[in-house]
């Protein structure tokens, strides 16, 4: 209870110190449920499984395949070149998950390699981290973590002055602060990868499995960690069905 209080706290904290970015349209009920019904009703190609190897040159294919789309976007917008080339790592953890981090950096597990059936779906993970990074966010996300271990540490030191609980809080409000990016920049990611994917030639319908796929996931117990920092299952498919119903029209 005291340990979901502290949750809620310290997420609160961080969410409402974020600035706010790119605005986003409100979803209506017709557009979540329409997503909740696809949600239950698609099956999914089984997981296909990947060597460490197999990983990582699929990945480097994918970048090789949107880097023309990225250095056009780089060119145009004047990101600094350090944004656009990519230090990408493979991680031997079973968790399903991806995250982007420092100036460029780009992680990616065996769980997440091993946890999806197609390249596409593959390709919008890393489009995704690849536009938090587009999109200046990490900076951002960097503030966060200070905030969140300061915002831990006043907590514990607050409820109990142990040096146990304040290192413990500490840990947890840094933990929550590095994975905080704010859903204003969660849904340009999202955005900024359908672009990038539309525009590099890959099947969007094909990348839309792994929103499917997480949602359903979330539904049972092997809950993906991407959770934690993503809008739910649900909310994040309706926004790519408006996205992609955009792209058709244009
Ligand atoms: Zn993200």
């Amino acid at each position: 209870m005291i340990r979901s209080l502290f949750l809620s706290l310290i997420l609160f904290f961080l969410v409402s110190c974020v600035a706010p970015g790119t605005t986003f349209e409100e979803l209506d009920q017709t557009q979540i449920d329409e997503a909740i019904a696809i949600i239950k009703n698609t099956e999914l190609d089984e997981p296909v499984e990947r060597t460490r190897k197999e990983s990582v040159v699929l990945v480097e294919d994918i970048i090789e395949k949107i880097s023309p789309v990225t250095d056009k976007w780089c060119d145009e917008n004047n990101i600094p070149d350090v944004r656009c080339n990519w230090k990408v790592n493979y991680l031997d953890d079973d968790m399903f998950n991806a995250f982007a981090s420092g100036r460029n950096t780009i992680t990616y597990t065996k769980g997440l390699m091993n946890g999806v059936a197609s390249e596409e779906e593959v390709a919008f993970v890393i489009a995704h981290e690849i536009a938090h990074h587009l999109g200046n966010h990490v900076a951002n996300a960097q503030r966060n973590i200070l905030l969140g271990s300061l915002a831990g540490r006043v907590l514990g030191s607050v409820i109990d002055g142990s040096d146990d609980l304040i290192s413990q809080t500490t840990d947890l409000g840094a933990r929550f602060g590095s994975l905080v990016f704010s859903r204003d920049q969660e849904k340009e990611a999202d955005y900024f990868s359908l672009l990038i994917l539309k525009d590099s030639g890959y099947d969007l319908l094909e990348a839309r499995n792994i929103i499917i796929r997480m949602a359903q996931k979330s539904e049972r117990d092997d809950r993906s960690t991407f959770f934690d920092t993503h809008p739910t299952g649900p909310e994040r498919l309706a926004r790519f069905n408006e996205t992609y119903k955009e792209f058709i029209k244009n």
